[in-house]
């Protein structure tokens, strides 16, 4: 494999690297995980700030990249979306908003919707005037999520919609969400979902807000009464939801691979050690804690590479497959053990959770311990990746 970036992609990255340099706000991370940075932001200072900067990148023609020229993106090929995301990386970019709606929703309009659903709806998750979420999950159907039961009864030119979902990530700062459905009940459970598009501001829809353990209120439970969806609004056809659902979940697992900066987590986690006391000198001056960092470091390497061969499938036209599943399932256990090291690293004082006074490094590491565990759970478990992998990458039977 050769990893040097063509001339294309250099020049791609030199005039993204200027951009940014002119442009990035002062208020500025130095990583990758400051609270509240994981699926959203509860705070409302911290979400003008990044909605604001989300338009200023969306003016510079910086969201959506890869996305066609004709539908508001840049046309960017994968190659220069590599280059995008080293950039983000290095200049340590604060995120953008509408998460869902750029990584999951638009590339599946784009692979699935009419041109008239194009039109409509794209252009609005760029420019982040229309924040989406994601219907899938509901009480009892969560890794199973075909066996779904909200309801979903044709009535004219109308769907009927009543049931419920659950940990609906944003559904309270949300105008629309991607809501799979049940539109026939005695056809086996994945030939009988229908993917609809749902104005989250129609009569009959409820949010109620969940609170999580980091103290952040980014989930919901979502109520559909009676709400009525125009037709228009059909994804794919009628009873075939369960492909276009698919399409949308591997985008999610690659976007959860590619989310964090591993090696960013593992210089954090290096500066950490050296400056953790112990024994009269730091941990970083002992050999096993040194070891396990190296460790971490190669892991995040290997991920990396494993990413760019998921470069492979993509450069030819086609959709996220199976393989994704491998990078979600590694990027968010490296994730948790980089955390889980980092509490062993702060002893005592990783009971002091974040913004607490004495806590270190202003209680980051405890925040991001207890926000990993979000990640192994999110767009399928673990467990789940482990069976797809077994199943439909290695291709052994069915346990
Ligand atoms: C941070 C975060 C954000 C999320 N955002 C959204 C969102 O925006 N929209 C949405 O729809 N959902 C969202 N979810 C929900 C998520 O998709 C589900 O939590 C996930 O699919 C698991 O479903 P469940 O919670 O019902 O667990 P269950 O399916 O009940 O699983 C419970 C346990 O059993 C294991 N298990 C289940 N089936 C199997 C099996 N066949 N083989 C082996 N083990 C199995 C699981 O791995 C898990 O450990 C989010 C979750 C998180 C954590």
């Amino acid at each position: 494999m050769d990893f040097k970036y063509s001339a294309e992609a250099e020049a791609f990255r030199h005039e993204f690297r200027t951009w940014l340099e002119a442009n990035m706000p002062k208020r500025n991370t130095d990583g990758d995980d400051e609270p509240g940075s994981d699926f959203v932001r509860t705070n409302e200072d911290d979400w003008q700030f990044s909605l604001a900067w989300h338009r200023k990148m969306n003016s510079g023609g910086w969201v959506g990249v890869n996305w066609p020229k004709a539908y508001g993106g840049r046309g960017a090929t994968l190659e220069e979306m590599v280059v995008y995301n080293e950039e983000l990386i290095r200049a340590h970019a604060p995120g953008i908003v509408n998460g869902l709606g750029i990584m999951l929703v638009g590339p599946t309009l784009i692979h699935w919707g009419t041109e008239e659903q194009k039109k409509r709806f794209v252009p609005k998750i760029l420019s982040a005037d229309e924040i989406w979420c994601q219907g899938y999950s509901e009480p009892g159907s969560g890794s199973d999520v075909a066996s779904l039961k909200t309801r979903a009864v044709e009535d004219g030119d109308y769907f009927v919609i009543n049931g419920q979902k659950v940990w609906t990530s944003g559904a309270d700062r949300a105008d629309w969400c991607i809501l799979l459905t049940r539109t026939d009940p005695d056809a086996p459970k994945h030939k009988g979902i229908s993917y609809l598009l749902v104005d989250m501001h129609s009569p009959g829809v409820t949010v109620r807000p969940l609170v999580q353990m980091t103290g952040d209120r980014g989930f919901n439970e979502v109520f559909f009464e009676d709400v009525r969806v125009p037709k228009k609004n059909l994804v794919g056809e009628k009873n075939q939801g369960w492909q276009v659902a698919v399409t949308t979940l591997m985008f999610e697992r690659t976007s959860i691979a590619a989310m964090r900066d591993m090696m960013g987590s593992v210089r954090h986690l290096t500066r950490l050690a050296q400056s953790v006391r112990r024994n009269g000198g730091t941990a970083w001056d002992d050999s096993g804690v040194r070891q396990r960092i190296a460790g971490f470091a190669c892991e995040a390497q290997a991920l990396r590479y494993s990413n760019l061969r998921q470069l492979t499938r993509r450069l030819k036209g086609l959709p996220p497959g199976p393989e994704g599943s491998a990078g979600k399932l590694v990027a968010s256990d490296l994730n948790l053990r980089i955390s889980k090291f980092a509490m062993e690293l702060l002893g005592p004082y990783s009971q002091f959770e974040h913004g607490a006074a004495m806590a270190v490094d202003g209680g980051r590491w405890s925040y991001r311990m207890l926000s990993a565990r979000a990640l192994t759970i999110a767009g399928g478990t673990s467990e789940i990746q482990h069976n797809i992998i077994g199943e439909r990458v290695l291709g052994l039977p069915k346990g």
